[in-house]
C-alpha cells in the first residue's frame, strides 16, 4: 500500500520541486518587479536578473565564463530567458537594484518547499529547524568602491573596501542540501568594525525573518562572535532558540563559573564510545550560567564537548537556551 501510494504521489510532489518548476517560480517573481529604467529597456529586467541567477546556478567561476556559456550553451531554454545580456550590460542593469528586491523570490521558493513537504526532512530537534547564520565577504578591493562599501583604514593610510552580508540557511546534520534564506547585506552605516556590522545586520535579519515566517520554529546556530547579551536578547525577543559557540578566551568569566559549578557538583558528564571510528565523544553540561560578568542576568546553559581520537583531541563549547539532557546533548 505504502509503495503504491508513494508511486502515485511522488511524481506530483517532485514536479513542483523540480529545477524547472523552481526556476519558473523565481522567474515569475522577477517578472513582477517594476522596471526602474527610463529609455533603453531592450533587455527585460527579469531577463537580466534571471541571467545573474543562472550564472550562480551553473556555478560559473566568473562573469566572463558565464558569458562564454551564454554564447555557446542553452542558458536560454533552461532558465527561460528571452535575451541574455553580455557581462557589461548585466552589470549596468543590475547594479542599481536593491538586494531587498530579491526577497520575494526567496520566500516563494521556501513556500513551495513547504507545500511539497521538502522541509519536513529538515526538522531536527522537537520539530525545530536549525538555522545557521554567519557573516561572509563577497567583494573586496583597494581601488573599486561605492557609497555602501565597508571601509577598513590600514595603519599606512590605505583603505580596503568590502561588501559583506549575513548569510542564513536552514541546515540539517544528515542532509546534504541546505535551504538558503534571504541574506542581510552589511553596509557602512552599520558601524566601523565587523562585529558591530554583523550585530546590526543580525537585528535586521531576525526582524525580517519574523515578517516572512512568523511561526517558523528555529534554533539559531552561530559562531562565538554572536555570543553576546544584546544578540541573545534579540533572538529571545523574536521567539528564536539558540546554540551559539563560545570561546574560553572571549568568555573567561563564563568558563570560571562552569569550573566553580563543577567543584559544586552541578555539572553533568556523558560519554559515548564509537569503537568503529576509534573516537570517544565526551560531554559536560551545566544549566543556568551567567553569560558574562557585565550581564549576569543573561542566563545560559553551557555545553562542552571533547572529541578524543587515538592521536588527537578536539574541544568545542556552546551556550544554549535549550534544556540539555544526556539523551539530546
Ligand atoms: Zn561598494
Amino acid at each position: 500500500m505504502t509503495g503504491l501510494s508513494r508511486s502515485i504521489l511522488a511524481p506530483q510532489v517532485r514536479k513542483h520541486l523540480s529545477a524547472d518548476a523552481l526556476f519558473r517560480l523565481v522567474q515569475s517573481d522577477f517578472a513582477r518587479l517594476p522596471d526602474y529604467r527610463v529609455g533603453d529597456t531592450e533587455i527585460a529586467l527579469a531577463d537580466a536578473l534571471m541571467s545573474a541567477f543562472a550564472m550562480f546556478s551553473l556555478k560559473a567561476p566568473s562573469l566572463l565564463a558565464f558569458d562564454k556559456e551564454r554564447a555557446e550553451g542553452n542558458v536560454h531554454t533552461i532558465y527561460g530567458i528571452e535575451r541574455v545580456p553580455c557581462d557589461t550590460r548585466m552589470r549596468e542593469i543590475l547594479d542599481p537594484i536593491s538586494p531587498q528586491w530579491l526577497r520575494p523570490a526567496f520566500k516563494s521558493v521556501f513556500r513551495q518547499l513547504q507545500r511539497g513537504k521538502a522541509l519536513e526532512a529538515m526538522t531536527w530537534l522537537d520539530g525545530h529547524y536549525l538555522l545557521a547564520l554567519d557573516g561572509t565577504g563577497y567583494f573586496s578591493s583597494k581601488t573599486v568602491h561605492c557609497a555602501s562599501c565597508l571601509r577598513r583604514v590600514h595603519r599606512n593610510g590605505s583603505i580596503t573596501y568590502a561588501h559583506q552580508m549575513l548569510g542564513a540557511a536552514i541546515i540539517h546534520p544528515d542532509q546534504r542540501a541546505v535551504i538558503p534564506l534571504m541574506p542581510e547585506p552589511m553596509t557602512n552605516r552599520d558601524g566601523t568594525d565587523k562585529n558591530d556590522g554583523e550585530r546590526h545586520a543580525a537585528k535586521r535579519f531576525v526582524a525580517k525573518l519574523r515578517q516572512d515566517h512568523p511561526h517558523l520554529k528555529c534554533i539559531v546556530t552561530e559562531d562565538s562572535l554572536s555570543s553576546n547579551a544584546p544578540h541573545i536578547e534579540t533572538l529571545h525577543a523574536h521567539g528564536l532558540h539558540y546554540i551559539l559557540g563560545v570561546k574560553e578566551g572571549d568568555h573567561a568569566y563564563l568558563f570560571q563559573q562552569v569550573q566553580a559549578a563543577e567543584h559544586a557538583g552541578r555539572v553533568t558528564y556523558y560519554e559515548r564510545h564509537d569503537r568503529a571510528a576509534g573516537v570517544v565523544h565526551r560531554f559536560r553540561f551545566v544549566h543556568d550560567m551567567p553569560l558574562n560578568a557585565a550581564r549576569t542576568d543573561v542566563r545560559v546553559h553551557c555545553i562542552e564537548y571533547w572529541e578524543v581520537g587515538d592521536d588527537k583531541s578536539q574541544h568545542f563549547s556552546w551556550v544554549t537556551d535549550l534544556r540539555v539532557r544526556k539523551r539530546n546533548v
